[in-house]
């Protein structure tokens, strides 16, 4: 079955309803077999866009990944993203800000690690931290020198969104390329997946008290992020909201967005001027003797 990445990609225009927004949908593989093929044909011709992404140094892309905790962000990246060449992709993860982060405004620290023309970056985690967990938890705002009870402002996170779409409209002028993911996962799939945390050994490093502590929290994160992705989506850097119960269904959706927004740009590998290519010819002759 094909996948229509339209069917994920949250509509510009601040209309969107995270509840009636599906965590799963029908399976894109009918086995095993063919999970692994499709996958490894999106990991392939990723492969060979990414290499033209490179050759014509013209863009640059910037992948984000948002979702509550077990979500499957890192192993969506870890999967999708895994037969790049590594020299022509980073993953920068985003966790609570450093002091030093804090003195500055809030798309600063991210501002470094976007990628260079030619080149993949990743965002696992991000500058939408801001406006979810922050909002979730607006005592933070305390650290990065806002008034008490600002947030409380018609407008404060008006404005966040606005420096957001700004910030991401000049990216995009530039020449990066912004894709957002995500993933959506439903609050009963999350409590299996942390139970799994708990009971198998192998995976009691992931397990985190401060997920069962945000978890509490579900209903005003999914507001955060409800409203966050209306508030965002644009033409320029579109939300796409992936099923993500099934996660190898997820990983899929994903690698088909990232494919075919590569496709979209048309690249081609540069073509030598003629006398650039006469002079090739004349250095073949000379190391052919
Ligand atoms: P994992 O899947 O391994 O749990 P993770 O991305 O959840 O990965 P953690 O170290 O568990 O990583 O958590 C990072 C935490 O940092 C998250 O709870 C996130 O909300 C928080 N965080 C990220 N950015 C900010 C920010 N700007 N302000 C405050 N907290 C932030
Ligand atoms: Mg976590």
């Amino acid at each position: 079955m094909k996948i229509d990445i339209r069917d994920f990609r949250v509509a510009p225009g601040g209309k969107f309803r995270l509840g009636k927004w599906p965590t799963r949908v029908k399976p894109f593989y009918g086995s095993e077999e063919e999970y692994h093929r499709r996958l490894e044909d999106g990991i392939g011709e990723l492969d060979e866009r990414q290499k033209v992404l490179y050759a014509s140094n013209q863009f640059a892309v910037l992948l984000v990944f948002q979702a509550m905790d077990a979500a499957g962000k890192d192993s969506a990246i870890r999967h999708v993203m895994s037969g790049i060449n590594p020299q022509g992709c980073h993953v920068s993860s985003f966790k609570q800000p450093s002091a030093e982060e804090l003195e500055h405004d809030f798309l600063w620290r991210t501002q470094m690690r976007l990628p260079e023309r030619g080149m993949i970056g990743i965002f696992n985690r991000s500058y939408y931290e801001e406006v979810i967990v922050v909002r979730v938890h607006p005592e933070l705002l305390l650290h990065q020198g806002v008034e008490p009870r600002a947030h409380e402002a018609k407008g404060f996170w008006k404005d966040r969104f606005r420096s957001i779409n700004d910030s991401e409209s000049h990216l995009h002028r530039n020449g990066t390329r912004i894709l957002k993911f995500f993933l959506h996962v439903s609050k009963e799939e999350q409590r299996k997946r942390l139970l799994a945390r708990i009971e198998e050994p192998e995976k009691n490093w992931k397990f985190s008290m401060a997920d069962l502590e945000e978890r509490k929290r579900w209903n005003d994160y999914m507001d955060a992020y409800e409203d966050c992705l209306a508030a965002t989506s644009t033409e320029y850097a579109p939300w796409y909201a992936v099923p993500a119960d099934d996660k190898k269904n997820a990983r899929l959706i994903i690698s088909r967005i990232v494919c075919e927004t590569l496709k979209d740009l048309k690249l081609k590998y540069p073509v030598l001027p003629k006398d650039k290519r006469a002079e090739l010819d004349e250095i073949r002759a000379l190391l052919k003797k």
